[in-house]
């Protein structure tokens, strides 16, 4: 169709200024196709408009910045439609697009591990502060998933070399892609082994500065879950049990024979779960540390041995 044809209908063509510019694909634009494309994503999207922008960027294969200073007159591409629609099934963008921004990396993400969460830069921003005075060597993270809290850590400190530990050889390959994009995989060694398994820790060095875990702490029928997790991010990373606690009671009590004297762990905790993860802590001799995220919910649990002559002490 001739953007004549349809004249009648609406001002149409590049020179259009009006909102209704363009209702046909042929000559919509894409600051059109931008308005049509928020308004699907809205029922499933927190950020439709944003949503909408990253999906053009990805469909023009440009940065959203490049679309939205220059791209807004041009004629929207089919492919949006395409990657809308998936969006609007509830695929979540990172699916779509392959990536997901964590900590100022970007990292490769599948199906094969859980999508990097920015709550999760709490961990990283914690460790950072209560280690500003002794960086840590040597870090492990266990349940490494993409990669992404082990490779934030080795990005914040230059000299520390970095275990990551998985029970899936396909989140392993993931993170080692990551590593080696972001020139990282000479200080990270990956390593398939489950920590919930009798006898994993023989298959790492013994001691780390700085331990790491978002473990799973989904309860299997928390009815909060959102749908579009629970069908496209991988149940291994997502589920702990009835209450959601099962994997803390098997990692925590590790903890202090995985940690050198001084050393601390930062795992990630369930936005209610702070009482209860803290009394496991406690039972397995550990002290403890709270950092809440964006949102103002206990998000980070910093733990550690407490040590003779600490301070703290009395
Ligand atoms: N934060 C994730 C969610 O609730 C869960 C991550 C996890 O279980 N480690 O969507």
């Amino acid at each position: 169709m001739t953007m004549e044809d349809n004249a009648h209908e609406t001002r149409t063509g590049p020179n259009a200024e009006s909102a209704a510019t363009g209702r046909t694909v042929a000559e919509r634009t894409i600051a059109g196709a931008l308005r049509d494309g928020a308004a699907r994503l809205a029922p499933v999207s927190d950020n439709p408009r944003l949503d909408a922008e990253w999906l053009m960027a990805e469909a023009m294969g440009t940065d959203r910045s490049t679309v939205l200073l220059q791209y807004m007159d041009r004629v929207a591409p089919e492919r949006f439609d395409d990657l809308v629609d998936r969006r609007a099934s509830g695929e979540p963008l990172a699916h779509i697009t392959g990536r997901q921004e964590f900590y100022g990396l970007e990292l490769a993400v599948s199906r094969h591990v859980l999508i990097p969460r920015a709550d999760s830069e709490v961990l990283i921003n914690a460790a950072r502060d209560v280690l500003a005075d002794r960086p840590p060597a040597r870090i492990l993270d266990m349940g490494v998933g993409s990669g992404a809290l082990l490779l934030a850590a080795l990005s914040s400190w230059d000299e520390a070399r970095g275990v990551g530990i998985d029970r899936s050889g396909a989140a392993l390959a993931m993170a080692q892609h990551n590593a080696e994009q972001l020139d990282l995989a000479a200080r990270t060694e990956l390593r398939l082994a489950d920590w919930t398994e009798i006898g994993w820790e023989s298959r790492v060095m013994p001691a780390y500065d700085l331990v790491l875990a978002n473990p799973p702490y989904v309860a299997t029928r928390d009815p909060a879950l959102a749908d579009d997790v629970r069908r496209f991010e991988p149940e291994g990373a997502l589920f702990a049990g009835e209450d959601g606690l099962d994997a803390y009671r098997t990692l925590i009590p590790q903890l202090p024979d995985l940690m050198t004297p001084g050393g601390v762990a930062m795992v990630e905790i369930g936005f209610n779960q702070a009482d209860a993860v803290i009394d496991i802590a406690a039972r397995s001799g550990l002290r403890h540390a709270l950092h809440h995220d964006l949102s103002g919910h206990p998000r980070a649990l910093e733990l550690w041995v407490e040590q003779f002559g600490d301070e703290e002490l009395g």
